[in-house]
Order: C-alpha cells, then sequence, then structure tokens
C-alpha cells in the first residue's frame, strides 16, 4: 500500500498478472499515482510488462487512454472552420507520404492538424525531413495551430509537451524496458495523441513488412481493428489500413532526399507508388471528412503545391532556398540481369541510418544530405553490374556499416515480378 491515495499499487500489478480486468477507476487511479510520483518506474514497469502478456480488455482500454488524455490538453480546434482530419503512419522506409498528403487534402478543403515525430532508428520522421529547409519551425503554440489552420488549412508540427505529457513518460519507460511492443500499449499512446490534437477524422497507416514497426501480419491486422475501435470510442472518425513495408517507398530515403522527392510528387510528378499512395489516402481522408473533391486535380492545377509553400513560409522557412545536395559516395550494383525482385526495406533504412539520415537516441541530430536513392525499383529491368543503389551524404564514416547493412538487399530474378497493391487490408469507419 502507498502512503499518498492508499492506492495498492502491488494488488493493481498482481491483478493484471493474474488476468484479473481492472476497473476504469483503478486504472485511473494508477496512472494518476504514477504521474504524482506515488507509484515509481520500477512498479509502473512491472504493471506495463503485464499488460504486454495479458492484454486489455476493450473497456480497460478505452479507461486507461481516457487516464493518458487526463493527463494534459487537448486542442480546439472548432475555429479552423473546417471539417478536420488527420492521418497517422506507423511509420516506413522512405515514407514522405504526409509532405505531400498533408498539404494536397487542405487544398480540397479539409483542415489538416498534423502533429508529428522525430524519426527513431531505421525510420525516417517528417519532422526531420521539413527541418532541412532553412527557417522552419517544428514547435508552436496551440493558438499558432489554430491560426495557421484557419488561413492555410493546415500545419505539420511537433507534439507539445502540453499534449498527453503522460504519453512521453511512459514511451520513455517502455523504451527500456522491452514493453513497447504491445498492441493496447501502442493503441493508447497512438490514439491518445490524436484525440488530444482535436481531430474528427483519421486514417491510420500501419506498414507491414521488413521495414515497419510491425512485421507481423497477424499483429498488424490486430493494432489497425483496435485502434479503429479505440478512436470511434473517443468519437473520431477512423479508418485503419494495413500497407506494404517490404522495400522503400518512392526511390529517395534520407531527410533532404525525401523532402526534394515529396516537392516533385506535389508538383504532379515523383515516383508512381508514392503518387498512388497519396491519392487512395487523399481519397479515403476526404471521404471520412465528407468533402467531394477530386485530389488528382488539386496535384495537377498546382493548388497542392501552394498550400505546402504556404504552410512551410506560415511556420518560418524559406520554400525557394535551394535543398542542400550530399556527395555520392558509393554505387551498389546488381548482382545479375533480370528483373528487381526486392529490395529490402530494412536493409535500405538502416544504410541511410548507419550514413546519418537517423538517430539512435532521441534528441541526436541527423544529417540533412545523408540517404540512399534506389535507382531501380522491384519489378523493372536491370542488367548484371547496373547501380541499383546510390549512397549520398557528406560524412563517409558511416559507409562501411552502410555496405554491409546492404548485403543481399538486391533480389534480382528472371521473371518480372507481379505489381504490388499500395494498400493490403482496410477497415474503414463506420
Ligand atoms: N508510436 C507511438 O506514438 N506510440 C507507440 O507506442 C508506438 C509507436
Amino acid at each position: 500500500m502507498s502512503a499518498g491515495t492508499g492506492l495498492n499499487a502491488v494488488g493493481l500489478i498482481r491483478a493484471k498478472r493474474e488476468g484479473v480486468e481492472l476497473t476504469p477507476d483503478q486504472l485511473h487511479a494508477l496512472l494518476g499515482a504514477y504521474l504524482s510520483g506515488e507509484v515509481g518506474d520500477e512498479q509502473m514497469a512491472a504493471f506495463l510488462m503485464a499488460v504486454c502478456w495479458r492484454g486489455m480488455s476493450a473497456p480497460e482500454l478505452s479507461a486507461w487512454t481516457g487516464a493518458m488524455l487526463g493527463s494534459g490538453i487537448r486542442l480546439d480546434l472548432a475555429a479552423a472552420g473546417r471539417p478536420t482530419v488527420d492521418k497517422h503512419s506507423t511509420g516506413g522506409v522512405g515514407d514522405k507520404v504526409s509532405l505531400v498528403l498533408v498539404p494536397l487534402v487542405a487544398a480540397c478543403g479539409a483542415a489538416v492538424p498534423q502533429m508529428s515525430g522525430r524519426g527513431l532508428g531505421h525510420t525516417g520522421g517528417t519532422l526531420d525531413k521539413l527541418e532541412v529547409i532553412p527557417g522552419w519551425q517544428s514547435e508552436l503554440s496551440p493558438e499558432r495551430i489554430a491560426r495557421q489552420l484557419r488561413e492555410v488549412g493546415c500545419v505539420i508540427c511537433a507534439a507539445g509537451q502540453e499534449l498527453v505529457p503522460a504519453d512521453r513518460r511512459l514511451y520513455a519507460l517502455r523504451d527500456v524496458t522491452a514493453t513497447v511492443e504491445s498492441i493496447p500499449l501502442i493503441a493508447s499512446s497512438i490514439i491518445s495523441k490524436k484525440v488530444a490534437e482535436g481531430t474528427q477524422a483519421l486514417l491510420l497507416d500501419v506498414k507491414v513488412g521488413s521495414g515497419a514497426f510491425m512485421k507481423d501480419l497477424t499483429a498488424a491486422h490486430a493494432l489497425a481493428r483496435t485502434m479503429m475501435n479505440l478512436g470511434a470510442a473517443y468519437g473520431v472518425r477512423t479508418s485503419a489500413w494495413l500497407t506494404p513495408m517490404d522495400e522503400p517507398l518512392g526511390r529517395a530515403v534520407g531527410n533532404a532526399v525525401e523532402l526534394s522527392e515529396a516537392i516533385e510528387a506535389l508538383e504532379g510528378g515523383g515516383p508512381e507508388d508514392l503518387r498512388r499512395l497519396v491519392l487512395e489516402e487523399a481519397r479515403e481522408m476526404l471521404r471520412l471528412a465528407r468533402i467531394e473533391a477530386d485530389p488528382e486535380l488539386a496535384l495537377r492545377d498546382g493548388r497542392a503545391a501552394t498550400v505546402f509553400r504556404e504552410m512551410v513560409l506560415a511556420q518560418g522557412g524559406d520554400p525557394d532556398a535551394p535543398l542542400p545536395r550530399g556527395d555520392s559516395l558509393a554505387l551498389v550494383r546488381a548482382p545479375a540481369g533480370g528483373f528487381l525482385q526486392g529490395l529490402d526495406a530494412l536493409a535500405v533504412g538502416t544504410a541511410a541510418w548507419s550514413l546519418g539520415a537517423g538517430r539512435s537516441r532521441q534528441g541526436d541530430p541527423v544529417s540533412a544530405t545523408a540517404g540512399v536513392l534506389c535507382l531501380v525499383k522491384p519489378g523493372e529491368a536491370v542488367a548484371e553490374g547496373e547501380a541499383v543503389l546510390e549512397l549520398v551524404g557528406d560524412n563517409r564514416a558511416g559507409l562501411p556499416a552502410a555496405l554491409a547493412a546492404l548485403e543481399g538487399a538486391i533480389r534480382v530474378g528472371a521473371s518480372r515480378p507481379p505489381q504490388q497493391p499500395v494498400v493490403m487490408s482496410r477497415y474503414p469507419a463506420n
């Protein structure tokens, strides 16, 4: 029994360990006691581990998410004056979708309040990519977010300290106690932040494959369904999709190179897989926002590119500044001729990370120019010895590790592989 509120933390941990369903009051009290310091990290870590093994029932998950939400503020986006809709991706290699999608959906009439994160490990972060633009700021006050949504229609910024502070503490603890990989803990972490952000509708992109956080298809389906139901329980119209992440999305992996590819896509070009996924996601977001508009037209007629420029300017960035370019450090060539069958996303992401594009610890700096360019994509013909990957950057120190990561990453076969769908499964909001 702890001294402050009389909460029996040991009893709650034991009950969870034994698979007993906890009440909403017990879950609220436990998280409250943790945040006030009455329950220590060691007890919360034990509780989180028990959740990893026992899971949470739907009522438990809803109550836990509510307790997390109650730790901070909730933004009110009514002043945006348009339907709000956001997207969240669980992260992948070359995933620059938000950079195109957010201004595109805003150009079609929705308000998109995207609070985003920085990359960790081999997956890149949207904020790291935008920070390549001179002057661009990720930290905005709630008042500025609301104003920008009204005036520009979209914002991509860091989640402020006041938004679900419980998640920051719990995530740091999960990171060092092997308790990140738990469906209820991931779902409560993501959905609490999206509910606090104030969006009315949400598209979740759960990436599955070697380069994704979720490598297992069954677990990815369970996560998608859990988040869809949890979002709906909090009044957010939520669709959840599974999309493939066995190969990088687009041709560029790295901060400046991905930003540059996203700008190409905003101007109506860019790689086909990126363009197809962006358009599919834009249509779903507009359906969720109940807006009838053609996103393909908004790419073609320049409206999406204009909104991107306005968003960059509103956040202090110079949209006309030339993007930094790295040196060409090495080429990786096809081991045989034929058709490229596979290009392992994890290997390419790890190579880009080794060159400096990603970080190992939160707060580490990242290189703007480091990255990997996929000169040939799966499905395309390739000659023996032809360059498939180009490693770029401004620091050769990571080159041996990057080249080692890419060993065996390129698979060539005699026949053209079938084109992969850009969306594997859909759980549409009701
Ligand atoms: N992303 C989050 O925001 N939270 C998690 O728990 C996992 C991934």
